[in-house]
């Protein structure tokens, strides 16, 4: 297959793992048959500095007529008092509104070859942590009406929460078809007993639920759902939720593996235009240039762009299986070696890497 991938390598860290990234697809395409055609395009702070915007129109057309999107990182403290109107994370918030991206999708799993780095009892993540959020992205409360007006002397700020029925069931047919793919187990998380929009939310999941008999579900409120991820994490596998909840709930559910290089993310559309791929964490600019970043957050983005948008599941397994096996070798770069003893000795088996090195040991293993 030929394919086209825009690639956003944006600020710090950025360039860097997206290079790693590049490779390790450049290996794919020459082991499975297939061309992929990149074209570059600034976004963050970087097209801030060319162009005196986060990303050109121009920028976003070429996203929008490429077949997916990869992205690294933007951001950081070069840029962090320009004009609100032009910050980098505007960009994000753009390209998400282009491409009509309502759904994503960040898989949080716990490698056991880094179970020492989760900040859990190793009696609470024996049973393993592999689950999956499903988090609406473009509707609730982050896009609704907001205003701050002076009432009887004192400023009072409003910030409006909504969803429609629409809205609500094609995420819910996102989070469903998604769990139909693993292990058929989904929690819709609301606060129906308080908000509106979670009573509408629940009744409309419940709906979708019936065409899809094989998942077990449930419905769990958002103040249980944020004390069962530190308690029992094991119990998720899929996890449907709106806009907030999700934005809080999925960085919860990243710390508990304690592995922030390690998690990729995929924003999906409804099929008809690419999605957009990233790591989970940002530009990481006290690191940025150093080589010390670690690629595997990325190229496991890489994994599910094949997967989600062009249906390449044996290119994407491949992927990672390689990157296990590089864990599995023992394989560290400074973000997952462990601090201490555990250090010491990924240096003593000289076992620590930079950038360039771990995507290689990845391309190695594939
Ligand atoms: P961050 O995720 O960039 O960094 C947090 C910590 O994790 C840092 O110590 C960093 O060195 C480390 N880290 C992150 N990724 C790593 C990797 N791949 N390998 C090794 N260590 C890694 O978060 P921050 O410091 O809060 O934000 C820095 C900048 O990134 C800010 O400008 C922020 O706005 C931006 N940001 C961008 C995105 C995005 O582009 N989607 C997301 C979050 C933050």
């Amino acid at each position: 297959m030929k394919k086209n991938i825009t690639v956003l390598r944006g600020d710090g860290i950025g360039p860097e793992i997206v290079n790693e990234a590049i490779k390790v697809l450049d290996k794919i395409a020459e082991k499975f048959g297939h061309e992929f055609v990149y074209t570059d395009v600034l976004m963050g702070g970087c097209s801030i500095d060319e162009y005196g915007v986060p990303i050109t129109d121009d920028g976003i057309e070429k996203c929008k007529s490429s077949d997916s999107v990869l992205l690294g990182a933007v951001g950081g403290p070069k840029w962090d008092n320009v004009d609100p109107s032009i910050r980098p994370e505007k960009a994000l918030l753009k390209v998400r509104k282009e491409l009509n991206l309502f759904a994503n999708l960040r898989p949080t799993k716990l490698f056991p070859q880094l179970a020492d780095a989760s900040p859990l009892k190793p009696t609470v993540v024996e049973n393993g942590i592999d689950l999956l959020i499903v988090r609406e992205l473009t509707g609730g409360i982050y896009f609704g009406s907001r205003r701050t007006e002076e009432i009887d002397g004192q400023l009072v700020a409003t910030d409006e929460m909504t969803y429609s029925e629409a809205e609500i069931e094609r995420i819910g047919r996102v989070a469903f078809e998604t769990a139909l793919k693993r292990d058929k187990r989904l929690a819709s998380v609301d606060k129906a007993n308080v908000l509106d929009s979670s009573r509408l939310w629940r009744k409309v999941v419940e709906e979708v639920a019936k065409d899809y008999p094989e998942v077990t579900y449930e419905h769990m409120l958002v103040d249980n759902c944020a004390m069962q991820l530190v308690k029992d994490p094991a119990q998720f596998d899929v996890v449907l939720t709106e806009n907030m909840f999700g934005d809080i709930l999925s960085d919860e559910a990243s710390q508990i593996t304690g592995s922030i290089g390690m998690l990729a993310s995929a924003s999906l559309g409804d099929g008809t235009g690419p999605g957009l791929y990233e790591p989970i964490h940002g530009s990481a600019p006290d690191i940025a240039g150093q080589d010390k970043a670690n690629p595997l957050a990325t190229i496991l983005s890489c994994a599910m762009l094949l997967r989600y948008d062009f249906g390449m599941n044996e290119e994407a397994n491949a992927i990672e299986t390689a990157v296990e096996r590089v864990l599995d070798a023992g394989w560290r770069t400074g973000d997952i070696a462990g601090n201490g003893a555990d250090l010491e000795a990924v240096k003593a088996a000289g076992k620590l890497v930079g950038t360039k090195r771990m995507g290689d040991l990845v391309i190695e293993m594939l």
